[in-house]
């Protein structure tokens, strides 16, 4: 029965011809309304980063004149200001100053989510120096001491950026210190395959795990201004700015027990590791 057979598999063929075309239109949906979904996101986030951008901005203009008229007060009134009256004057320069701070955070975090990052060799050792040199108020008014690890290797990155997150790194490492206890700080590497682990180890108070995820995220912080001031943004800008540059960034710590913050960086001219093109990201 030759006709029958040939009539089945025909059947079968425009079954699945079918179903594969329907398969194919559906797939082609899909793609477009990803396409369309990333594109709308893409859009979102720029225009959040924007309306960021310029609300911190335009927030300094009356923040400055707020800090202007307080210092003004403060020189032709203040011998006929009572005690209460001048604290009073200190708490507004105080919210003016810590409200300056978080602008200048803000932006600094918005700067990086748009800079153009072109990734090329960067040596650490050069890295570690100039973060030192940020922090090296901080050092002496706190007496700590440092432990760097010599030679250190060379990896991809973009320089400015890497200098920051690693002063944020020793700055939070100078700060969140037990009272009394003069900062102990030991900057270290380890090579993994093709990536270099940077740590930065303190002897401070330490982070519970329960919070160890949080701490990355803007404006998240574990205590008052009042004990330990900041912005909650230090961080933000670690993980933003090693995202940026494809590494990852961690932390191991115990409550009380000081922290260890690590990045992973690719190693330069390592075996198949190449600076990706100019202006890649
Ligand atoms: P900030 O330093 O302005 O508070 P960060 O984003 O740098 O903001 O840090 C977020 C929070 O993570 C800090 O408020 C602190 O609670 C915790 N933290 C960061 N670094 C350390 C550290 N080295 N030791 C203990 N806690 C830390």
């Amino acid at each position: 029965m030759p006709g029958w057979a040939s009539w089945g598999i025909g059947v079968d063929v425009t079954d699945r011809t079918q179903a594969q075309r329907t398969l194919q239109d559906l797939n082609t949906l899909l793609e477009q309304r990803v396409t369309d979904r990333t594109a709308q996101l893409e859009e979102t986030n720029q225009e959040l980063q924007a309306f960021t951008y310029s609300v911190s901005h335009d927030l300094r203009a009356p923040l400055r004149v707020m800090q202007g008229f307080a210092q003004a007060l403060q020189e032709d009134y203040g011998d006929r200001l009572d005690e209460m009256a001048q604290t009073y004057l200190q708490s507004i320069t105080n919210s003016a100053i810590q409200m300056d701070t978080l602008i200048s955070d803000l932006l600094a975090y918005s700067r990086l989510t748009r800079a153009q990052m072109e990734l090329r060799p960067t040596d650490l050792n050069q890295v570690v120096a100039q973060a030192y040199r940020q922090v090296q108020a901080q050092i002496a008014t706190t007496g700590a001491a440092l432990a760097i690890a010599p030679q250190l290797p060379t990896v991809i990155a973009h320089a400015p950026t890497l200098v920051q997150v690693v002063a944020n790194l020793l700055s939070n490492a100078l700060k969140f210190v037990i009272p009394g206890t003069p900062p102990q700080i030991t900057i270290e590497f380890a090579l993994q395959e093709n990536q270099v682990c940077l740590s930065v180890r303190d002897n401070g108070i330490g982070i519970a795990p329960e919070h160890q995820q949080r701490i990355f995220r803007v404006f998240e912080r574990l205590h008052g201004v009042e004990t330990y001031p900041g912005t909650g943004i230090g961080l933000a800008i670690v993980e933003k700015g090693i995202e940026r540059m494809r590494g990852r960034v961690g932390v191991a710590s115990q409550l009380g027990a000081g922290s260890r913050f690590w990045l992973l960086l690719p190693l330069s001219g390592a075996a198949g590791i190449s600076p990706p093109s100019p202006g890649a990201l």
